[in-house]
């Protein structure tokens, strides 16, 4: 699965690293998420686009 993230769109609230945390991971500076991966098979990297409050991931 590829994994996209808008991070203009990112608030920075932290579900998908508590959820995802191989794949996400909060950077402090910025205030938003960042991806450790942009490709994997991690089931939870679907879990955390069902999870982001703001839709701003997409796994296909
Ligand atoms: S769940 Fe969504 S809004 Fe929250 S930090 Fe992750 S990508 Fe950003």
């Amino acid at each position: 699965m590829k994994i996209l993230l808008d991070q203009t769109a990112c608030i920075g609230c932290g579900v998908c690293t508590q959820v995802s945390p191989e794949i996400f991971v909060l950077d402090a500076e910025a205030g938003v998420a960042r991806l450790l991966q942009e490709e994997t098979d991690d089931p939870t990297a679907k879990e955390a686009e069902n999870s982001c409050p703001v839709g701003c991931i997409r796994v296909e």
